[in-house]
């Protein structure tokens, strides 16, 4: 029997986004309290999180830059409160890498200036938002997936949650348990990037119209452990060109945490080579002189890899409809010139939940209360900053050199660059066929030698995620035809899906009844980055939440 729960304002994922918001709109209600009269108090408004890794912070990785600017408006006394504000920035350095070299860029742009900045575990620092938020009375119920929006009529009413205890072969085990269905008077989609709830709401309420296709990129991310305490604490290094191609955009980060390095490297996925592996490219990354001699005696500690919305302003769906609203990586609200999103995805929530107080007050939930968000959003420095860089991602749909150059103009244009709006394709329509890219049908990829030490194969790289999924479970990656991928998609791309997941979950073996290939999956592998679901050629593969 399904159990259904019943709450004012339900959000949906505890990130950085959701969580601020949450709190947020807790201190909203209680300033709004204090000087209303009694007959206009909001009492007893409840507000949920829902969180589908096992514990706030799980499905976050050490070593992202935070700006500050949110949390300072969010909680003013953060220091107080002994915010986990890992390591400040000391130092910022770009290098355009050649195989064999590097150059250093003499001047760092004001986008990439991190001075002011920190470098801080994601994870820490939502677990005491999430804190923060429980203590502030806000129900947070982590391991519970949101599967599938519920509706009435035109309007979002609430979320059901994934079913527990269902086999591979879809049976029920004794351990089963029906999902729950949470109704909500508005819920706050905050699931992170390309997420399966915002797929279907742009869907229901077509909020891609009139919008650019959203483009993304695959970051993968390592965290070393350093022998001895780094000298250069707080360094912060943004590289360009090798192991990439002048055609892929992209590039490495590295931010040294003291004891700890994060290294990174982000690939556009509007690449057009089909044999192109990124973490393949990342572990080539650090066979580079550069990037080697900062590695030198350290310890793989963690890896991981997730999609980030590259698109930028133009591609910001509509972000409010009747019942709901968007915020965060989910609404696309990424910097991608600074590399940035954690600020925005604050403040997106902390505009949500002034909407939402506006909301409580005149009941009303329908789009024309809560189309004030877009507005707030617009008017707000997340609009203003987006819209300085709104054409920065487009540059490099033409190459690294008119990349770099759009980008400076759009510093002294104020966003423009050589033309507005550039306009960009989806990246899975960017991909090219093997004959077509190479000219001929029998290349290879050229592939790696890994030697376990410092550079590593996929599965050994998943074993350092902390990827945890129960096994016996249906696969949650749904592939509308697998004919599909035996024959069209060997074919024309050979099968790049076993490239572009960073988590070896794809594979094509050889086939049991007859020659040729046959795709098998490894779903317990998955990252939940996404990628697969962004990158298919064909568009067949739906990524739904596993238990
Ligand atoms: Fe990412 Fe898809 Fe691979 Fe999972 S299966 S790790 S979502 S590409």
């Amino acid at each position: 029997m399904r159990e259904t729960l019943e709450v004012d304002i339900l959000f949906v994922g505890a990130g950085p986004g959701c969580l601020s918001g949450a709190i947020h709109l807790k201190k909203l209600i209680e300033a709004h309290n204090q000087t209303a009269a009694p007959s206009e108090k909001l009492e007893a408004v409840s507000i949920a999180v829902i969180e589908k890794g096992r514990e706030i912070g799980a499905h976050t990785l050490s070593g992202a830059i935070l700006d500050p600017i949110a949390l300072k408006e969010l909680i003013p006394d953060y220091q107080k409160m002994n915010a986990p504000l890992g390591t400040p920035v000391t130092k910022d350095s770009i290098y355009y890498l050649t195989v064999k070299n590097q150059f250093r860029v003499p001047l760092v742009p004001p986008s990439l200036n991190n001075q002011g900045n920190y470098i801080i575990s994601l994870s820490r620092f939502v677990k005491w938002l999430g804190e923060l938020a429980e203590a502030k009375g806000i129900d947070i119920f982590p391991g519970f997936a949101g599967t599938e929006l519920l509706f009435e009529g035109d309007r979002l009413i609430g979320v059901r949650t994934g079913d527990k205890g269902i086999g591979r072969e879809n049976k029920l085990k004794s351990s089963h348990e029906p999902g729950v269905d949470i109704l909500a008077k508005a819920v706050i989609l905050g699931e992170g990037v390309h997420g399966s709830l915002v797929k279907q709401a742009r869907h229901r309420f077509n909020l891609d119209d009139g919008k650019f296709p959203q483009v993304f990129a695959i970051g993968l991310k390592e965290v070393w452990e350093l022998p001895t305490e780094s000298t250069a604490k707080g360094q912060v290094i943004h590289t360009l060109g090798y192991p990439l191609r002048h055609e892929d955009f992209g590039g490495a980060f590295l931010y040294n945490m003291g004891q700890r390095i994060a290294l990174g490297l982000v690939v556009g996925l509007n690449y057009k080579n089909p044999y192109l592996d990124p973490h393949e490219e990342f572990q080539r990354l650090k066979t580079h002189p550069l990037i080697a001699s900062l590695l030198v005696g350290a310890k793989l500690a963690h890896y991981g890899a997730k999609a980030l919305p590259e698109g930028g302003y133009y591609s910001i769906p509509k972000s409010c409809f009747n019942g709901g609203l968007i915020i965060g990586d989910a609404a696309g609200l990424v910097n991608s010139m600074r590399l940035k999103g954690i600020h925005l995805a604050m403040k997106s929530g902390m505009l949500a939940s002034e909407t939402l107080l506006q909301a409580l007050l005149k009941q009303d939930f329908s789009e024309r209360t809560l189309g004030q968000y877009a507005l707030l959003l617009r008017n707000s420095w997340v609009g203003r900053e987006l819209y300085q860089v709104r054409n920065f991602h487009q540059g490099f749909e033409h190459g690294l050199l008119p990349g770099v150059f759009n980008a400076g103009l759009q510093m002294i244009t104020g966003g423009r660059g050589w033309k507005d709006p550039l306009g960009s394709r989806a990246g899975h329509e960017q991909m090219r066929s093997i004959v077509d890219y190479y000219g001929q049908k029998t290349v290879s990829p050229a592939g790696i030698e890994v030697d376990g030490e410092m550079t590593f194969n996929k599965t050994t790289n998943v074993y350092f995620s902390g990827t945890k999924h129960e096994e016996d479970q249906p696969v949650h990656l749904l592939i509308r035809d697998t004919a599909i991928c035996h024959e069209r998609c060997t074919e024309e791309f050979g099968n790049p899906c076993q490239r572009f997941c960073p988590a070896n979950v794809y594979e094509m073996v050889p086939r049991e009844n007859g020659p040729g290939l046959q795709l098998q999956l490894n779903p317990s592998n998955c990252l939940h980055c996404k990628t697969c679901d962004i990158m298919d050629p064909y568009q067949i593969i739906t990524w739904v939440p596993p238990e």
